[in-house]
């Protein structure tokens, strides 16, 4: 029984979790059993900005359980659905096929301090990236 609530928190999360990620990950992102996937999804956000090496992390409930990997590529798939926009609504039920590369666009942020680089898959100039040590990131062009 003791899997349950991991089992309650990986549905609501849906496509957040990476279910294709089959390598370790060196970093963990506490969650509660309360947290709504776009607060998960946030946690995640900032984590893989701090780390632009980072590809993916493993999301831990109660500091206990592991609930699966979130990756860069699941967290663009989840915003996208999460999304106001609507422009991704073809994406379907959690079906995504391999190979999307044609949409997936990445945007390159860049500190102009220290030269930290951070990788996202969609600009929003309300929430840029930040340098943990310099403040706000510029668009690389
Ligand atoms: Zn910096």
């Amino acid at each position: 029984m003791a899997d349950e609530p991991v089992t309650d928190v990986r549905e609501r999360l849906g496509s957040l979790i990476d279910d294709l990620w089959d390598r370790p990950c060196d970093v963990c992102v506490d969650i509660s059993a309360e947290d709504e996937a776009i607060e998960v999804g946030g946690l995640v956000q900032e984590r893989l900005s701090a780390d632009p090496s980072l590809a993916a992390v493993m999301l831990r409930l109660d500091k206990t359980h592991d609930v699966g990997p979130v990756t860069r590529r699941s967290l663009a798939v989840a915003e996208g659905l999460a999304g106001s926009g609507g422009a991704e609504t073809a994406v379907g039920d959690g079906a995504e096929l391999p190979g999307r590369s044609t949409r997936f666009r990445v945007i390159e942020f860049s500190c102009p301090d220290c030269h930290a680089r951070v990788l996202r898959s969609y600009y929003d100039e309300r929430c840029l990236p930040l340098c943990p040590d310099h403040g706000v990131m510029e668009l690389v062009r």
